[in-house]
């Protein structure tokens, strides 16, 4: 049977051009980079590169570039970094109430450490306004922290505003970009962002690698004690295969940038629009237009979204009820609910990610299935009276 990949979001599928970049450092080159010999030598010159392109890629340095195991370890040091390093400045941070739980449970953690969190609330659509920002911001603020892209509904934020505003109070601005990233254009100089979360799994690159960009004059102590790896702000002997292809996923996602998501819009766009077309009552989640140009959500009233991924896998479409890691557990989504929707509304979501790989047969055959697969549990539903 043929399978349709819906869970971009999740993790998506290593490039073939990164694997084969990748492949020599799994293989005949091996030497450890901290090492001054040959060996060593040339790997180091080979994560060079790999920092270089990764830099590239966001508008940033190469020096302001830290290599780590991915999106989460991100999160953690970028919150977890400011607070220990700059306390001084005072111990309230800013977040919202749909970040991923990286930075969510960070958050939280740095509660217990005598610090205050004001998590904002969102609109109907998933989003914070720059004024929310403004008017949370005290003079003991030490740190904003606002996702770029909502990993389950999609939405934009207003980063380059929020950036401005955090300069202009001097109180740093650390964003978690991880769906961003190899989708949307970043420039973190032009946006005034001083730390940006990335992973290398979700733009085609290899999975437990990814990046903090630093901005340069920020001191942030490492997590990860040990030894002068990363120059000393992340311990431990480099992934290299990992880094290597990280750098290359970099290049070739920012190169075919618009390209890709131009063809990805026009395929979300044909779903959002056919979906209420085809199956009455849902709703979508997310901001019409202001939103990744691969994430489609929607809500189908009166039926629960794991029964309905169920009989998708049967039909051979993978998708998701939302974040990877709150599924498996029946909590509705923070994201969904912060949003305004009730639990049984928010239960009935479903997130579906294209990739570039995703064709126009792909979403002719989902809109075939879905209000199938919608109407059959609907008539099974004690719930729905249609
Ligand atoms: C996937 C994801 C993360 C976590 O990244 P990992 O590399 O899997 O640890 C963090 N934030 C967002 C928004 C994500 O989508």
């Amino acid at each position: 049977m043929k399978r349709i990949y819906l869970d971009n979001a999740a993790t998506t599928k290593l490039a073939p051009a990164v694997f084969e970049a990748m492949t020599p450092y799994l293989t005949e080159i091996y030497g450890n980079p901290s090492s001054p010999h040959y060996f060593g030598q040339q790997v180091a010159a080979a994560i060079d590169k790999a920092r270089q392109q990764v830099a590239a890629g966001i508008g940033a340095d190469a020096g302001e570039i830290i290599f780590m195991s991915g999106g989460t370890e991100a999160d953690n040091m970028a919150i977890r970094g400011i607070a220990e390093r700059y306390s001084s400045r005072g111990k309230h941070i800013i977040t919202t109430a749909v970040e991923h739980h990286a930075v969510l449970h960070t958050c939280q953690l740095l509660e217990k450490h005598g610090y205050e969190v004001t998590y904002l609330p969102v609109d109907e659509y998933g989003r914070v306004t720059v004024d929310q920002v403004r008017e949370a911001i005290r003079p003991d603020t030490v740190l904003v922290s606002v996702m770029f892209a909502n990993n389950e509904v999609g939405t934009i934020m207003p980063i380059p505003e929020i950036g401005a505003l955090c300069r202009e109070k001097g109180v740093f601005f650390h964003t978690d970009a991880v769906q961003a990233v190899g989708h949307l254009p970043i420039d973190v100089k032009a946006m005034n962002i001083d730390m940006l979360s990335m992973s290398a799994h979700k733009f085609h690159g290899p999975k437990g690698v990814g990046a903090l960009y630093v901005r340069k004059g920020i001191m942030l102590p490492a997590l990860i004690q040990g030894g002068a790896q990363e120059r000393n702000r992340r311990a431990g002997t480099e992934n290299v295969p990992g880094i290597v292809g990280m750098g290359k996923a970099m290049e070739l996602a920012v190169g075919s940038l618009e390209e890709n998501a131009a063809k990805m819009t026009a395929l979300r766009d044909r779903l959002i629009r056919e979906l209420p077309k085809r199956i009455p009552e849902i709703k979508l989640n997310g901001h019409p237009t202001d939103r990744l140009p691969n994430n489609v959500n929607y809500s189908i009233k009166y039926i629960e979204g794991e029964s309905i991924l169920l009989m998708l896998d049967l039909n051979g479409i993978v998708a998701s009820s939302g974040s990877a890691c709150t599924s498996g557990s029946l909590d509705p989504s923070h994201v969904l609910l912060a949003m305004g929707l009730t639990h049984e509304v928010a239960h009935g979501s479903v997130r579906m990610t294209l990739s570039e790989e995703t064709t126009e047969e792909d979403v002719e055959y989902v809109l075939d299935v879905l209000p199938r697969v919608a109407e059959r549990l609907r008539r099974m539903s004690p719930l729905y009276h249609g």
